[in-house]
């Protein structure tokens, strides 16, 4: 496929995803750009690999709607993505599209497809985690929390980030036909994102408490009240918790990569 169709195709996913709300004015723009940069550095597979994680996002994000409605009111951000959402899932692939473009090491898709992978298996037991029938362990304080919680783990959510890691996986070795070695080391790479963005979730990340229902959010208003800071480094929300998990698990992966 010629270059120039695949930016086009990039330029109107931004704008079909801004059209339909899944998207912000700065989420559409930074998506055409992160974009244009993959398709010109890992062709129309590296794409294929953008779509896969955001179609399958939204799809499952659509699932079960009536029993997430309570993570809603928990997370920091739901409802159209933002430009800082789609850095910190796509700002390492973007990086990583930049390095094989300016070194011809190829190498680099290793770092492309572990940070797509820990996006997407985190994104999956997000969806997924909250419809467990049984309530979700703390990672922090190892007693049940609410589903949707930072940090909170259960059976299903972990099933989910196996599945959503082994999904990328799959797909980059179908796309770009990996060795058995790159396929494990994408999955496994993309597991550890996820346990790392639970880690972290649970343990640092800001939350805060509603004045008027008294519950544990990530918003900063809740039931129209600003809500009490009650822990946690207060820089560190949930898009930074993002990119850093999913960027270190990249590095790791990428690194051990190169040393295998
Ligand atoms: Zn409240």
């Amino acid at each position: 496929m010629p270059l120039s169709m695949l930016f086009f195709i990039c330029f109107a996913l931004g704008y079909l995803g801004y059209r339909f709300h899944m998207l912000t004015k700065s989420g559409a723009l930074l998506t055409v750009l992160v974009g244009g940069v993959v398709v010109y550095a890992f062709g129309y597979q590296g794409l294929l690999v953008l779509l896969l994680f955001f179609g399958s996002s939204s799809l499952l994000s659509k699932f079960g709607k009536a029993r997430k409605q309570t993570v809603d009111q928990i997370v920091e951000k739901d409802g159209a993505r933002d430009g800082w959402q789609v850095l910190a899932n796509g700002g390492t692939a973007l990086i990583a599209s930049v390095a094989v473009l300016l070194t011809n090491e190829f190498d680099y898709l290793l770092l492309f497809l572990i940070v797509i992978a820990a996006s997407n298996a985190d994104t999956w037991a997000s969806e997924i985690g909250p419809l467990s029938r049984k309530e979700p362990i703390s990672i922090r304080t190892l007693r049940p929390v609410r589903r949707g919680t930072s940090g909170g783990i259960s059976v299903l959510g972990t099933s989910a980030t196996i599945a959503g890691a082994l999904f990328i996986a799959t797909a980059g070795d179908v796309l770009f036909d990996l060795t058995i070695k790159e396929w494990f080391l994408v999955a496994a790479g993309g597991v550890l994102g996820s346990i790392l963005d639970t880690l972290l979730g649970g343990t640092v990340q800001r939350k805060y408490r509603c004045q008027v229902c008294g519950k544990e959010t990530e918003k900063r208003v809740h039931h129209q009240e600003t809500t009490e800071f009650v822990r946690g480094f207060k820089w560190l929300g949930n898009d930074a918790v993002n990119y850093l998990s999913s960027t270190t698990a990249g590095l790791v992966g990428f690194i051990l990569y190169r040393l295998w």
